[in-house]
């Protein structure tokens, strides 16, 4: 098995036994969209507790049957935010865990002449400047969208970004830390390099076609 490469400042490698295998079969082109969706939303659920580990909490106090008890709660609400389409994949399994936060949802297509991304939505709740955001999208590949969903988020007025994704590469990488320091990214792997149509190889093809079955195998079989 090939070494992974060594995260570079900024970025936690969620590097867990059940999330290399989980990640293994998405890598899968055998696995079938509802193996993926299932898979998908796993390897979510596992990411949240790295995710969230340096959320600030203040005190709340509760009363045990017993006895009181100095517990915590966490200091500000969670936005989860995902990168339309693929990134809506990664959406239930953070659920599982975070039933009560709010989504946002930041709707991205890629010009095809620049190659860059344009925004035909966003919508997210009015308290995004006191909120704690997750940005998701399974793939990290030129970075492009991620940095401007997250230049989007800043606009209107969010201070406290943390970006998710399942398989990212340096190129991505740099892009989003060199645009946007003060945002951590969290990743299940990091991949060699791009195709010259942007695919991360080896990646896992298509995220949003895997998941939502638009295409036979998940194989991109087109330019983008
Ligand atoms: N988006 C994907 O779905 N896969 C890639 O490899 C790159 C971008």
């Amino acid at each position: 098995m090939p070494a992974p490469l060594v995260p570079p400042p900024g970025v936690t490698l969620v590097d867990h036994p059940l999330v290399r295998v989980k990640l293994t079969q998405l890598r899968d082109g055998e696995t079938s969209s509802r193996e993926f969706r299932a898979r998908l939303a796993e390897v979510a659920t596992l990411m949240v507790f790295e995710v969230t580990r340096s959320l600030p909490t203040i005190p709340r106090a509760v009363h045990t049957p017993l006895a009181p008890f100095a517990g915590e709660t966490l200091a500000r609400p969670i936005i989860v935010a995902p990168i339309l389409r693929a990134g809506l994949g990664m959406v239930e399994g953070m659920l599982r865990l975070l039933p009560e936060v709010s989504v946002a949802h930041i709707g991205m297509f890629r010009n095809e002449e620049t190659h860059r991304p344009e925004s035909y939505y966003f919508k997210a709740p009015p308290h995004l400047a006191e909120a704690d955001v997750i940005l998701v999208d399974p793939m990290l590949a030129t970075g492009w969208s991620a940095t401007a969903a997250i230049a989007q988020l800043k606009e209107r007025g969010a201070r406290s970004i943390r970006f998710a994704c399942l398989v990212s590469c340096p190129e991505g990488i740099t892009q989003v830390r060199s645009t946007h320091a003060d945002v951590e990214i969290f990743t299940a792997a990091i991949d060699p390099e791009l195709d010259s149509r942007a695919y991360i190889v080896p990646g896992l093809g298509d995220a949003g076609d895997r998941y939502f079955g638009t295409i036979g195998s998940g194989v991109p079989s087109e330019p983008r």
